[in-house]
C-alpha cells in the first residue's frame, strides 16, 4: 500500500484505484491524464507487459464515462530495447485506444530520444487524426524547429518546461532562459498551431500568457497540472478552462515520489500537510 505521504502525488498502485480519483476529479470538472508509473526497460518483456496493462486500462476507461486519457513513456513501452518494440507497442496502444475514440499522450523523455519519439508520434498522429499527442521541451534548442514541423500534424502538443538534467550542448540550463524559451513557444504555438495546444506547467506567469495568447488568437488550448501540485489553482481554472491533472498509478511509485520531493522539497511539507490537514 502507498504510504499516505506518497498518496498526494500518487493515485495508488492498482487501475481501480487511479479510475476512482480519476471520478472525483471528473467531479470538479477536472479531465484525468493516466500514467503507469515504469521507465526504462531494456528488456522487451517488461515493456510489452506495461503495454498490455495500458491495453487493460483503455478498456477500464471505455464504458465507463470518466473523462480520462493516457500518457505513456517510450522508455517504459520499450524504446530502450529498440525503436522498433516501442513503435510496435505504441501503436498497439493507440489503436487500442482509437477503437474507443479515447486519447494517448506520449511523454517527452532526454534528448537522445527526442527524434524517434518524434517520428512514431507524427506517423501515428497522421493515421489517428486528433487521437494522439505528444510532449515538447522548451529547454532544449531544437525545439522551434520541431514545433514549426509539428505545426501542420494532426494531433495534441504539450508544452513543458523540461524535466532532465540535459548538457548545454542541446539545452538552455539557466531557468530564465528556459522561461523566455517557453513563452517564444507558446506564442509561436498559438499564432500557427489550429487547436490541440496543451500547456504543461504550474507556473502562473505561463498560464495567464496562455489566457492572453488565447483571448488575442483564439486557439483552443487546455492546461495541465501534475496530482498533488496546486490542486486549488487546478478547481478554480477548470471553472473556465479545460483542465487535466495528470495522474500517476502502480507498484514503482517510491521513485516517482522521491522525483517530485528533490525538485521542490516543499513538497514534502505539502504532502506532510495534507495527511495532518494543517
Ligand atoms: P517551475 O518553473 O517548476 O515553477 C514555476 C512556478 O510554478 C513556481 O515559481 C511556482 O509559482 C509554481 N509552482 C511550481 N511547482 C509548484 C508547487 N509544487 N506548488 C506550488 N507552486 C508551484 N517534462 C518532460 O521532460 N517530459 C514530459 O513528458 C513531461 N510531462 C509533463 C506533464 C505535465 C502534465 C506536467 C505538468 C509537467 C510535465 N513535465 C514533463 C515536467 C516539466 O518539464 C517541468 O519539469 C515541471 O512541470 C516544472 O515546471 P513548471 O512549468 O511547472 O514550473
Amino acid at each position: 500500500m502507498i504510504p499516505p505521504i506518497a498518496s498526494k502525488f500518487v493515485a495508488g498502485e492498482t487501475p481501480a484505484e487511479a479510475l476512482d480519483h480519476t471520478r472525483e476529479l471528473n467531479d470538479r470538472n477536472v479531465k484525468v491524464i493516466l500514467n503507469l508509473l515504469g521507465e526504462h526497460y531494456h528488456d522487451r518483456g517488461p515493456a510489452d507487459e506495461d503495454a498490455e496493462a495500458y491495453l487493460r486500462l483503455l478498456e477500464g476507461i471505455d464504458g465507463s464515462g470518466l473523462g480520462a486519457c493516457v500518457s505513456v513513456k517510450p522508455s517504459q513501452i520499450g524504446l530502450d530495447a529498440g525503436t522498433q518494440v516501442f513503435r510496435e507497442n505504441v501503436e498497439r496502444i493507440v489503436d487500442h485506444a482509437a477503437e474507443r475514440d479515447l486519447f494517448v499522450w506520449i511523454d517527452m523523455e532526454d534528448h537522445t530520444t527526442t527524434d524517434a519519439t518524434l517520428d512514431v508520434y507524427e506517423e501515428l498522429a497522421r493515421k489517428h487524426e486528433g487521437g494522439v499527442g505528444v510532449c515538447i521541451q522548451a529547454n532544449l534548442h531544437r525545439t522551434a524547429d520541431d514545433l514549426e514541423r509539428l505545426a501542420d500534424v494532426p494531433g495534441k502538443v504539450r508544452l513543458v518546461k523540461g524535466a532532465y538534467d540535459e548538457p548545454e550542448s542541446v539545452a538552455l540550463t539557466e531557468k530564465s532562459a528556459v522561461d523566455a524559451a517557453y513563452e517564444e513557444y507558446l506564442e509561436y504555438m498559438f499564432e500557427h498551431f489550429e487547436g490541440g495546444i496543451a500547456v504543461g506547467s504550474h507556473d502562473p506567469a505561463m498560464i495567464s500568457l496562455a489566457k492572453d495568447l488565447h483571448d488575442e488568437y483564439g486557439t483552443d488550448f487546455e492546461i495541465q497540472m501534475l496530482m498533488g501540485v496546486r490542486e486549488d489553482a487546478q478547481y478554480d481554472l477548470a471553472e473556465e478552462y479545460e483542465v487535466y491533472q495528470y495522474v500517476p498509478y502502480g507498484g514503482k511509485w517510491l521513485s516517482y515520489f522521491y522525483r517530485r520531493v528533490m525538485e521542490r522539497k516543499e513538497n514534502l511539507l505539502f504532502a506532510a500537510r495534507a495527511i495532518i490537514g494543517g
